[in-house]
C-alpha cells in the first residue's frame, strides 16, 4: 500500500507541477482508483489562473481534477468492498 506515485500538484496561480507525491492509504471499505485520464473543467481553470473561485482560495498545495476515470488498483477487503473488482473500470 505504501508508495509514491505522479501527480499535478497546484502551488498557487499558475504554479503547477508534476511531482511525486505519497500514495493514498485507503480504510476496509475504501477502494484506491489509478488514474486514467481526467477532465479539466471551469473550476480547475479559475483555480489556475486566478488562485481562487468564489470564496475558494489555493492557499496550499493541492492535486486538482474531480473528473477522473481509471481502473481499481487497491483494495483491502473483499467483505466490505463485494461489489468492486480489482481492475474493474471507473468513472
Ligand atoms: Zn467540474
Amino acid at each position: 500500500m505504501a508508495g509514491k506515485m505522479k501527480a499535478s500538484v497546484l502551488h498557487k496561480k499558475q504554479d503547477l507541477r508534476m511531482e511525486e507525491v505519497a500514495k493514498p492509504k485507503i480504510n476496509d471499505n475504501e477502494v484506491l482508483v489509478e488514474i486514467k485520464s481526467n477532465g479539466i473543467c471551469g473550476s480547475d481553470l479559475h483555480f489556475y489562473e486566478k488562485g481562487e473561485l468564489g470564496p475558494f482560495k489555493v492557499e496550499k498545495p493541492y492535486i486538482p481534477g474531480h473528473e477522473s476515470s481509471g481502473v481499481i488498483s487497491e483494495k483491502v477487503n473483499s467483505n466490505s468492498v463485494s461489489k468492486i473488482f480489482l481492475t474493474d473500470f471507473f468513472y
